[in-house]
């Protein structure tokens, strides 16, 4: 059977999700904390910005355009949150301030270090036209503008927007449960001392945890499950009563202790098992009742590359997201050949450096066998080499994907 090419699983997941639709409840956040949230309702303004015309800079209203030489009495003056009040004679000038509303009668503003003062008079250095310096009431938002829509993933200058129009508590969606589970007799927790019968530490899970925590998620830690069908139906029962999701490391493989995919099969149903990408064949999602399951492999770089092709989008959709964030992609040329046999999309981990012409280059980050951790670590981006590429001499054009996090 042809295995599921990485698109038709990306579809597949999305798919199941659609077909259940079940947003999280809605609640009120402090609008400087809503960054990386998402936006639960449409965000409609109830004013202008600006809210009336103001002045963009420090300088003079007039009440005409004006030539260089020409003379006008100030009058009075208008300051931020201070308007001036009255209206504009046609002879006269009010000093007015940054910000400041422009008093009524005035049809531009001149700048400062564009006039001589003498007495209570200004004398124009410049030409003034008519609408110049003038921030015009509505001109940005308008009365009954929707600004952002629900779904909407909540970025700094949302923020600012949010702000701007007068939202201090914003309605975003609740964080969602995400359960996180190891599984391997093997395992060893990290901050406890090493011991000598095949260890490893398990930094799938602590991966998997650090990564979450920059989304919109709670996440229950559920520790390490032996290799043992009982004890991984125990802990995957009393996950999928908690959870939204839960995600597994390790044991999904065909190995004589890989006991996951019978668990879920017994507490609900498997969607999905084999997917056409390298590192990390074996990627299982399925459902027990409401509660979706992905079943990563244990190899920590196939784990890692997962979570960036399936999960993230999956996550984002069951936090409520509408547009899904797409990876940042760009095309690089290769500074060495890399190996790769057709039949599975090739996810390598790359060191990406942009040239002093503006190409980009790319060049593998040492070994690509999936227990590689510290090629990750020293890598800044993925080249992207898709199912039917073979070897690839230096100097090809290749699809990468820079680690965002890694270009501040
Ligand atoms: P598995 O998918 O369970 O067959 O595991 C594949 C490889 O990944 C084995 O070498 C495991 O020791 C390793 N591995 C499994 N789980 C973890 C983990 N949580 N952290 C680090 N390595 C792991
Ligand atoms: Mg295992």
């Amino acid at each position: 059977m042809a295995l599921t090419s990485v698109s038709e699983l990306q579809t597949l997941i999305h798919e199941h999700i659609t077909r259940t639709p079940r947003l999280p409840e809605i609640e009120h956040i402090p609008v400087a904390q809503s960054i990386g949230r998402v936006l639960a309702e449409d965000m409609v303004s109830a004013l202008n910005i600006p809210a009336t015309d103001i002045s963009a800079m420090d300088g003079y209203a007039l009440p005409s355009d004006a030539a260089a030489g020409s003379c006008w009495q100030i009058v009075g003056e208008s300051a931020a949150g201070k308007p001036f009040a009255g209206d504009l004679p046609k002879d006269g000038c009010i000093r007015i301030m940054t910000g400041a509303v422009v008093p009524p009668g005035s049809t531009c503003v001149v700048l400062q270090e564009n006039t001589k003062t003498e007495g209570n008079a200004i004398i124009l250095t410049q030409d003034v036209a008519v609408g110049a310096n003038i921030r015009y009431g509505g001109e940005e938002v308008a009365t009954g503008d929707t600004v952002l829509t629900a779904g909407r993933i909540l970025r700094p200058a949302d923020v600012m927007l949010l702000a701007a129009i007068g939202i201090g508590q914003v309605p975003v969606y609740r964080k969602i449960k995400v359960a996180v589970l190891s599984t391997g007799d093997e395992l060893n927790e990290p901050g406890t001392p090493a011991t000598d019968n095949g260890q490893v530490y398990d930094s799938n899970r602590h991966t998997l945890m650090a990564r979450l925590a920059a989304m919109p998620v709670e996440v229950l830690d559920l520790g390490q499950a032996a290799d043992d069908l009982e004890s991984v139906l125990h802990t995957l029962n009393e996950a999928s009563c908690m959870a939204d999701v839960v995600i597994t490391s390790g044991g999904v493989s065909v190995g004589d202790y890989d006991y996951m995919r019978e668990a879920v099969n017994r507490l609900g149903a498997i969607h999905h098992y084999k997917v056409a990408i390298k590192p990390g064949k074996p990627f299982v999602f399925g459902q027990m009742l409401k509660t979706w399951y992905f079943g990563l492999p244990g190899n920590p770089v196939s784990g890692y590359v997962g979570f960036d092709l399936f999960l993230k989008a999956a996550l984002w959709q069951l936090c409520g997201a509408q547009d899904i964030p797409q990876p940042f992609r760009l095309q690089a040329v290769l500074s060495q050949q890399v190996k790769k046999s057709p039949g599975r999309m090739d996810i390598q981990r790359a060191v990406l450096t942009q040239t002093a012409d503006g190409t980009w280059e790319a060049s593998p980050a040492g070994e690509q066998d999936s227990h590689r951790v510290w090629g990750v670590s020293r890598a800044n981006g993925y080249i992207i080499l898709p199912a039917e590429a073979g070897n690839l001499p230096a100097g090809a054009t290749v699809t990468v994907q820079p680690f965002t996090e890694a270009f501040l």
